[in-house]
């Protein structure tokens, strides 16, 4: 019986000292993205689905899936920012502060991508309801700014000076510190309310490109093969992984599907096909789950999955 105990013992010191081992070798770059959420706006379980991929959280299979949001760190320059106010920004907030950068700003800035439910309303959390500070500052291409001036409650958060807008147009390069810059681009996507942007974060050592949401890549002016080599990681647009995946019509809800990013880069190298991390899946995509065998395939061939937690150096 002590033997067992003592067995025990040793086992979970072990196991505890190889996973503290391995989150200090993540985090030890100076400035890097560290992944917040991958799901799609309506997160993972999403509303109304009984079906086993919903089913598979609520019986205990599954933990739940944060929505889409990238986290840029910088270390050394003691700043973080967060690329998407998505619903579960309250959170990765927190997550940003609990295991990469503690400081008395809860965030440096926030960039928007467009105006579609997973991607701005994470900004009520800074209204007089929730954390009601001053001056965070948002930053938002002319259209999705217009729209957050006109319409309530994000009006009142500019109005009570909880956040202060910060203009962003496309192509245009934006210095963060002497390590870090963005630019935000305009891509084809449905846009009700604003226009919708990707972003390419640049640091010293290597750079990233950010398209959570895009129609399809030939309506896109750019060719997504040409922009995806000029980067060391891509975080592409994931949310369904085929035609058949869901029973609504696809038109309504146009996105590239996985099995088209993957023929369109078929012939690339594997270093190439190594940049693709996909990223803002749908609760319906089996390769939001880490051991999917559809996704055990399409790793297969090079290209990788975003997972939360996962560190990128930049
Ligand atoms: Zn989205
Ligand atoms: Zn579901
Ligand atoms: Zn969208």
């Amino acid at each position: 019986m002590k033997t067992n105990f003592l067995y025990l013992l040793i086992l979970v010191f072990t196991i505890n000292c190889s996973k503290k081992n391995e989150q200090t070798k993540k985090n030890n770059h100076k400035q890097y993205i560290t992944v917040l959420g991958i799901a799609q706006d309506g997160g993972y379980p999403h509303i109304g689905c009984q079906r086993t991929c919903c089913a598979n959280f609520y019986n205990g299979i599954n933990k739940k899936k944060s929505v889409v949001a990238l986290g840029l760190v910088d270390i050394e320059n003691k700043q973080k920012w967060i690329f998407e106010a998505s619903p579960d920004m309250h959170t990765q907030l927190a997550h940003l502060e609990l295991n990469h950068l503690k400081k008395e700003n809860i965030i440096d800035g926030v960039f928007l991508t467009h105006a579609h439910i997973g991607h701005y309303t994470g900004l009520m959390y800074f209204g007089r309801e929730a954390y009601g500070k001053s001056n965070i500052n948002v930053f938002a291409m002319p259209k999705m700014k217009d729209f957050l001036q006109k319409n309530g409650p994000w009006s009142q958060l500019i109005s009570l000076k909880n956040i202060v807008l910060k203009s962003l147009q496309h192509d245009s390069l934006m210095v963060l510190n002497n390590k870090l810059k963005t630019t935000p681009f305009k891509v084809p996507h449905r846009d009700e309310f604003s226009e919708t942007v990707g972003y390419k974060i640049e640091g010293t050592k290597k750079s990233a490109l950010f398209i959570p949401d895009i129609d399809k890549w030939k309506t896109w002016d750019k060719n997504i093969i040409e922009e995806v080599k000029k980067v060391d990681y891509a975080f592409l647009d994931a949310t369904f992984l085929n035609q058949n995946e869901v029973k609504r019509a696809m038109s309504e809800v146009p996105h590239p599907f996985i099995q088209e990013t993957v023929d369109l880069f078929k012939n690339e190298s594997l270093k190439t096909k190594n940049k693709v991390i996909f990223i803002h899946f749908n609760h319906t995509n089996p390769t939001l789950q880490k051991n999917s065998k559809e996704r055990t395939i399409i790793e297969k061939l090079g290209f990788r999955f975003a997972s939360e937690g996962d560190n990128y150096e930049i």
